[in-house]
C-alpha cells in the first residue's frame, strides 16, 4: 500500500537516512530498483505521512516488513516491536560485520528476522561493498 508522499518530504527522509535503507544500510544511490519509502507505523494502523514516521527503505526491506509493527523473538517467544529508525539507534540493535548484520537485542533479532537481513545475496552484496569502501563499517548516525 503506498500512499501519495510529497517529493519535498521524500528527499527529506532519503537524504536524512544518508541514502541508506535504514534497515539494512545498502545505499540506495546503487541499488537497481527505486527506493521506497516505508511509513514506520503503517496507515492501516493509524501511522501518519509526516517525517517522524517515515523511514528510507530498499526495496527488500520495504517488501518484507509490509505494514508489520511486531514479530516473535525466536529465542523467548515474545511478541518484540520492530526496530523503529526514528526512535532507536541503528547500532545500539544491529552490528554490521563481514556483511552480516547481527542483532544486538530482541529487537534487533525479530528485525533481521522478519526483514530477512541475513539472506545470503543480501550478505554477498554488502560485504562486497564494504570491500569496495561504498558501504561504511559502522553507521553510527543511524
Ligand atoms: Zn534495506
Amino acid at each position: 500500500m503506498s500512499a501519495y508522499i510529497a517529493e519535498w518530504l521524500r528527499r527529506l527522509v532519503i537524504e536524512r537516512a544518508n541514502n541508506q535503507c535504514e534497515y539494512c544500510l545498502i545505499p540506495l544511490n546503487i541499488t537497481f530498483v527505486l527506493c521506497h519509502i516505508d511509513h514506520i507505523i503503517a496507515q492501516k494502523h493509524g501511522g501518519l505521512t509526516v517525517s517522524e514516521n517515515l523511514a528510507s527503505t530498499c526495496a527488500l526491506c520495504n517488501r518484507f516488513k509490509g505494514s508489520d509493527l511486531v514479530s516473535i523473538d525466536n529465542e523467548t517467544g515474545a511478541i518484540v516491536e520492530l526496530f523503529h529508525p526514528r526512535n532507536q539507534k541503528w547500532s545500539e540493535h544491529f552490528a554490521l560485520r563481514d556483511g552480516l548484520i547481527f542483532p544486538l537485542t530482541a529487537v534487533g533479532r525479530v528485525t533481521v528476522t522478519l526483514l530477512q537481513l541475513n539472506r545470503p545475496e543480501r550478505v554477498a552484496e554488502r560485504d562486497f561493498l564494504f570491500r569496495e569502501g561504498i558501504l561504511p563499517l559502522i553507521s553510527s548516525d543511524l
